[in-house]
């Protein structure tokens, strides 16, 4: 089994997930008492949530690099990087790195084309629904077309994630809001949704939208399970 890297705490309530999902999959998988040969660098959010907002991602870019160095350090063989967010800086630690960054796009991208779709609604921090770094890996490599929100509603998808996901706070208004976002995509022709923080699982799943759902942190989960497996 290969060593899984993890970089984690951005925030923390999204990382535990990827233990869970990673442990229980390779569980699944050999059976017996396996679990998965990982480690996690996990960070401190109060900086990177502040340099965030600030526009500051000099700072986050330091803090990231680092992380892909310790990962390395320790004998880590991939790097998982927990937060859709930061993959803004995947260009960079795909140059850096001495070992395979897996990507949460790719995953989800390979998942989708699995079900033959070609469109989604992209949920997310506003950096994820309004910069490029993820969505043009979707359209570029695996032809797939993303839309988002109006700017109000991505306002709001936003700050749902700071104000109470991060801090696993699950509230029912929220989860309707994001329900309702996901209707009016629907109604707008669009194949599915993808839940574009890894956070965001912890309010919506597939039980609550009639869309296929796509949750990037079980699937970029499942990708680390399956680089580690892989001969
Ligand atoms: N975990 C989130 C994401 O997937 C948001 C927090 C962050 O910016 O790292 O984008």
């Amino acid at each position: 089994m290969k060593k899984i890297g993890l970089i984690g705490g951005m925030s923390w309530e999204s990382s535990q997930l990827y233990y869970q999902y990673i442990n229980k999959e390779i569980n699944n998988r050999l059976g017996g008492h396996h679990s998965a040969v990982c480690v996690m660098e996990s960070v401190n959010f109060d900086p990177i949530a502040r340099w965030m907002a600030n526009g500051d991602w000099a700072a986050i870019e330091t803090v990231v690099v680092q992380a892909v160095k310790n990962l390395e350090l320790v004998g880590a063989e991939c790097i998982v990087i927990c937060t859709n967010t930061m993959h803004r800086f995947s260009p960079l630690i795909e140059t850096i790195a001495n070992i395979p960054l897996l990507h949460i796009a790719s995953a989800t991208a390979n998942s989708m084309k699995e079900q033959q779709l070609s469109s989604a609604l992209l949920l997310g921090t506003q950096f994820t629904m309004e910069q490029d770094f993820f969505k043009s890996i979707l359209k570029k490599d695996f032809a797939i077309d993303t839309i988002v929100p109006s700017m109000e509603t991505r306002t709001e998808i936003h700050r749902i994630i700071f104000d109470e996901l991060v801090h696993g706070k699950i509230n029912e208004t929220s989860k309707q809001f994001y329900q309702n976002t996901i209707k009016a995509a629907q109604l707008r022709g669009v194949q599915a949704v993808i839940l574009g923080c890894t956070e965001i699982p912890l309010l919506i799943s597939q039980e609550d939208v009639d869309l296929p759902v796509f949750d990037t942190t079980k699937l970029h989960a499942s990708a680390a399970v399956e680089f580690s497996l892989a001969p």
